[in-house]
């Protein structure tokens, strides 16, 4: 009994303490049963006799009547309205809830209790729904008129005071044995749409039982969406991925509308704030529809694969967001009529556009349908158990509260699917990027490489230009100069001395004219190959020096050596017996000039003897050789 007698005391602002104080309580005292009453419950006192059954509340609207407010009443708006003949109206159907629905005027509801058993019954009158807007209850003894309890409550009564610290309104009394209390109940909607008014009568012990289980329940629910909250939150701050961003907007706005619309919100966020409760509910209801909106084209990429539903999305999304401007201008709008309706419509687009686009095979389209199956399977599983279709447990009854979490956690996967996609395209791009960047340098390298031959080929064919003849192949006159230098220097160092030969064709000019200008080409071009091994050694050097003038340098030759070498090289052109017709021989003959290098000498002074001895040669009548 411990806690029926020792109803938790009234404190403000600290929700999760509250839980914990509330779990610790269900933990240490569980109070699992407490003694039955035997309560007589109806319209008028004796009427029905009913004995309320331990572990469940009795509803009491089958045992009840109700009037609706007049302005004739107002001077008596209280337990004097009993004294009074007016026209209440019995209850004719067994329903357990009161459902006034729209209407700007308040409603009454008296039922007649007596309790037969022989101890006081300690009892809780419950309304549960946290959202009814304003809520009066009284109840008064039949016998001594006495005011037993009396509280008011509801979501728009800023001066509110709960008899119970408990989201939905509740108020405990004490009934006495053989005693008769008449139960009042005033239940009015500020915007008159009247929220369903479940009014329940309960063993205190198992209210308090109940009480704990249901804020057991939802600390889990609330905990596991914080907790996914503050990941996705996380991973926005650390990714920046844009998706995780808008996932963790519905998240946090879905967690705040919960909190009000479950009444967690007036009890323990902003106790008293009864407009601001208002605003809220409707705000973060839009703000709901609007990031589940935003959430769910960037998941899907709604505005790339279905441009026109996006666009009827975007339109409704606006929309519901505009119920928020509706609220805050006038806290008394009934806007739940359009924003349920355009709520409703937006999921239905979007559970279309996520159906197109999982029908073209996209993998994260399936898990967010699924995701919203589960929410489904969940709601349809509580309207089932609130329809008696299915047996009440405490899984059927939290099956909305059970299908929403699964299908946030399903959400999260299908975000977390869709990222690793994403990241498996751009490693995949990337590495298409390597092999590309490595192909071109590869292309690169083999063009430098080609280019580099193709270079060197060219430098190496304009040296030979540049240091060779193109008839004869020979060394040409510009190379003359510094070999000359160089043998000399060696003539020098090894004092063994420079054989220098100067050639020069005789009477060229005449085979040009009579056998041709190729013809005597082809002779050039003859000389050029005879000067080479074997008729010079390797280290002598030819040269064309002129028109039909050739040089030849051998170095370590003495002066025996220089005429051999003379007389071979003119022997060997006149072997060759080229025809000419104007020679007195009839072939082709040279004349030959050479001289011997001495320490003094440079390239000039050799050259020039040299020179003089073929001047010489010719002198003497050609095909010869002279010395200097
Ligand atoms: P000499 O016996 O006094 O040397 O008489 P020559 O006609 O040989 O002397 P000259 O220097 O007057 O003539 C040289 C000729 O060589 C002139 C030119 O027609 C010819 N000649 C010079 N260079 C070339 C050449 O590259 N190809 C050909 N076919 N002829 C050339
Ligand atoms: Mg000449
Ligand atoms: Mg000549």
């Amino acid at each position: 009994m411990a806690p029926a007698c020792d109803p938790p005391s009234r404190r403000r602002g600290s929700g999760w303490l509250a839980l914990a104080r509330w779990l610790w309580l269900l933990l240490l005292l569980g109070t699992w049963g407490g003694p039955a009453h035997a309560l007589v419950a109806g319209r008028t006192p004796g009427a029905v006799e009913v004995a309320v059954p331990v572990g469940e509340p009795l509803w009491l609207r089958p045992y009840a009547r109700t009037l609706r407010e007049t302005q004739a009443m107002a001077s008596t708006l209280g337990p004097a309205l009993l004294t009074q003949d007016l026209p209440w109206e019995p209850v004719t159907s067994l329903e357990p809830v009161f459902a006034f629905g729209f209407d700007r005027s308040a409603h009454w509801v008296h039922v007649a209790l007596r309790h037969d058993g022989p101890e006081p019954a300690r009892l809780v009158l419950e309304a549960a729904e946290p959202l009814i807007d304003d809520l009066r209850l009284w109840v008064v003894d039949r016998a001594s008129g006495a005011l037993v309890a009396h509280a008011q409550l509801g979501d728009r009564v800023a001066e509110a005071v709960r008899p119970l610290d408990y989201r939905h309104p509740a108020l405990p009394f004490v009934l006495l044995p053989g005693h008769t209390v008449d139960v009042l109940v005033r239940v009015h909607a500020v915007d008159g749409e009247h929220d369903p008014l479940p009014l329940r009568l309960w063993n205190a012990s198992d209210f308090f039982d109940h009480a704990l289980w249901d804020n057991w329940i939802y600390g889990a629910y609330y905990g596991a969406l914080s907790a996914l909250l503050l990941y996705n939150l996380l991973v926005f701050a650390g990714t920046r991925e844009r998706t995780f961003g808008l996932y963790t907007l519905f998240l946090a706005s879905f967690l705040l509308w919960n909190l009000t619309y479950r009444g967690y919100a007036l009890q323990y966020l902003w106790p008293g704030a009864v407009t601001w409760n208002q605003i809220a509910l409707v705000s973060f209801s839009a703000l709901i529809y609007a990031g589940m909106a935003a959430f769910s084209w960037s998941l899907l990429e709604v505005p790339r694969r279905a441009p026109w539903l996006f666009r009827l999305q975007a339109v409704l999304a606006l929309a519901a967001l505009a119920h928020a401007v509706w609220i805050v201008a006038d806290p008394t709008a009934a806007t739940f009529a359009t924003l349920d309706l355009v709520g409703l419509a937006m999921f239905v687009v979007l559970l279309l556009a996520a159906a197109r686009i999982a029908w073209r095979g996209e993998r994260v389209a399936w898990i967010y349908l699924g995701a919203h199956g589960a929410l489904f399977a969940g709601a349809g599983v509580y309207y089932a158990t609130k329809l008696e279709l299915i047996t009440p447990g405490p899984l059927s009854l939290h099956a909305l509260n059970l299908g929403s979490a699964a299908e946030f956690v399903l959400l999260g996967f299908a975000l977390a699917y869709r990222i690793n996609r994403l990241k498996a395209e751009r490693d995949h791009a990337q590495a298409e990027l390597v092999r590309t960047l490595q192909d071109a340098a590869q292309r690169l390298e083999r063009e430098v490489a080609a280019r580099t031959e193709a270079l060197r080929q060219a430098n190496h064919r304009l040296e030979e230009l540049a240091t060779r003849d193109a008839l004869t192949g020979l060394l040409n006159r510009h190379q003359l100069h510094e070999r000359l230098v160089e043998e000399l220097a060696r003539a020098q160092r090894s004092g063994q001395p420079l054989a220098v030969l100067m050639l020069d064709l005789d009477h060229f000019k005449a085979l040009n004219d009579r056998g041709g200008h190729p013809y005597g080409d082809h002779v050039l071009r003859q000389v050029g190959a005879l000067l080479a091994p074997p008729l010079l050694r390797a280290t002598d050097r030819a040269f064309r020096v002129g028109g039909e003038e050739f040089l030849v340098l051998a170095p370590g030759t003495d002066a025996a050596g220089l005429q051999r070498l003379a007389e071979r090289i003119r022997g060997a052109v006149s072997q060759q017996a080229w025809p000419h017709p104007d020679a007195a021989t009839g072939w082709v003959s040279i004349s030959v000039g050479g001289t011997l290098s001495q320490p003094q000498d440079t390239p000039e002074s050799i050259f020039e003897r040299a020179d003089r001895a073929l001047y010489e040669a010719k002198h003497q009548g050609r095909n010869r050789c002279a010395y200097a």
